[in-house]
């Protein structure tokens, strides 16, 4: 195998969402590999690891599926669940910034099995474009019953947006050694998305009736393409997404090169929380009066931010009061 020999594309990097399309299949899709940005959002949450395990999937989704928002906005993945991790919120702006958070019960998880269905138990997943005042926001909404969180992407495409979704995420831990340093572990994840979007929808409503033919014009099966595409997709190993050194471009060559895959430039992405002190002080001025009282500590009045964990104090009797 003569792959590096052959492979002659830049790589954009850890933490950079590269789209790509493989036309003679008629898929597109984004993959990534989070390194740092991701590991700065854990380390500062310090979770236990099955929850930081779920959080790194539920970031690697969301710059997934953010990345493709055409405008400027916002996308938003927020789970409410029965389970030991009863939220996870996500979200990204454009063009890159990313946060997360989780809220669980310790002794919960300690007691869970590890794996996505147990800890997050039932309920919902809801995922959100917001695009600005003069667009319409758009939510759907995906059950949560005892699926993985690739499962949930395949099954909110297929149920709102009618798209075959393919989606494999993969989460890891290196152990990095600094000089002088004691090693620690620190997070890597990675994830491919790939969708079925051919010219005509045809081959796509017929996918999608039990016992239809699935022939077209010319007699072929219609989804072949998209069977090949997924068989290829089964065959990406956790490995593959989270070692460094396969980059994605390199995990796409391997996975599609045979049908020509094309691959654009990366978008960046980094941890960057939207919170200030000006935004957490409009939210306290426009609360009502008895609320403001209930949050005064010690004379004083502390905001941390579930996000990034940056904490604001304020002086109540400074604060201008709307109510
Ligand atoms: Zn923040």
């Amino acid at each position: 195998m003569t792959e590096t020999a052959t492979l002659s594309i830049d790589f954009a990097g850890q933490d950079h969402v590269v789209p790509f399309t493989v036309s003679p299949l008629d898929v597109r899709g984004r993959a990534v590999q989070l390194g740092p940005m991701l590991d700065t959002i854990l380390d500062r949450h310090d979770y236990p690891e099955p929850v930081s395990r779920l959080v790194a999937e539920a970031v690697t989704l969301t710059v997934l599926l953010g990345t493709a928002l055409k405008f400027e906005g916002k996308f938003i993945l927020q789970t409410q669940t029965d389970g030991p991790v009863s939220m996870i919120v996500t979200d990204f702006r454009t063009p890159g910034s990313v946060r997360a958070y989780a809220r669980f019960d310790a002794d919960a998880v300690a007691a869970s099995a590890s794996d996505a269905a147990s800890l997050l138990g039932n309920g919902i997943l809801a995922m959100t474009i917001d695009q600005g005042e003069y667009t319409q926001r758009y939510q759907g909404i995906v059950q949560l019953d005892g699926i993985s969180v690739e499962e949930v992407a395949r099954r909110y495409f297929l149920q709102s947006e009618q798209i075959p979704t393919e989606v494999r995420l993969g989460v890891g831990e290196v152990l990095t050694r600094r000089e002088g340093e004691s090693p620690r572990h620190s997070w890597t994840a990675g994830g491919v998305l790939l969708q079925f979007l051919p010219d005509s929808e045809d081959r796509i409503r017929i996918m999608d009736l039990p016992g239809g033919d699935g022939l077209d014009d010319d007699g072929f099966n219609q989804d072949d393409a998209w069977t090949e595409a997924r068989a290829l997709m089964g065959t990406i190993n956790d490995v593959e997404l989270t070692d460094s050194t396969v980059e994605p471009e390199r995990l796409l060559y391997r996975l599609f090169h045979e049908h020509g895959v094309h691959v654009f430039d990366g978008t960046k992405v980094a941890d960057d929380c939207a919170c200030s002190e000006m935004k957490v002080r409009n939210v306290l001025e426009a609360m009502s009066s008895e609320e403001r009282a209930e949050s005064v500590e010690d004379g004083k009045i502390r905001v941390t931010c579930e996000f990034c964990s940056t904490s604001y104090d304020f002086d109540p009797s400074a604060l201008e009061i709307v109510h």
